[in-house]
């Protein structure tokens, strides 16, 4: 028997994941690096879930245990799929960037932004539409995340 590198359940494969994270890697790794796609998925697996043949991993941006939809990624609704894992550059600008494990709806929402980005985008609105901020002061500070400053 042999410890799986990414759940460290047991297992007999003649693969060093066990069958359920073979899986997940086999799913991704055409269009991502198998080495990268491993680092992601064991720094995020939640080993005390993961048992038999469910695997568990927590979502990168919200520390949110789910699991990887088992058919296809390919069109998955920002709701009804809204906490299924997904896995992307952190960065896709960049093809090199590390690879995060993030759910479906954060994913989307995140798109093509840069996570720093994505993450000032986000606070900026949790403010205004909590009514933390003033109309004026949010579209500065909003335009500010864009590099356009208001012409007084
Ligand atoms: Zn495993």
């Amino acid at each position: 028997m042999k410890k799986c590198d990414i759940c460290g359940n047991e297992h007999s494969e003649s693969t060093i994941s066990c069958a359920p994270c073979q899986k997940i890697i086999s799913k991704h790794d055409k269009k991502l690096t198998t080495s990268k796609l491993r680092d992601a998925l064991s720094a995020t697996c939640d080993k005390e879930k993961s048992k038999g043949d469910e695997r568990y991993f927590k979502c990168f941006y919200t520390g949110i245990t789910s699991e990887f939809n088992p058919t296809t990624e390919a069109g998955l609704d920002p709701l009804i799929h809204a906490l299924v894992l997904t896995i992307d550059h952190e960065n896709p600008e960049d093809p090199n960037s590390r690879l995060v494990v993030s759910l479906n709806l954060i994913n989307q929402m995140k798109s093509k932004l840069p996570p720093d980005k994505f993450k000032q985008i986000v606070i900026a609105l949790g403010k205004y539409f909590n009514k933390e901020i003033e109309q004026e002061d949010f579209e500065n500070k909003f335009k500010q995340l864009f590099g356009v400053y208001q012409k007084k």
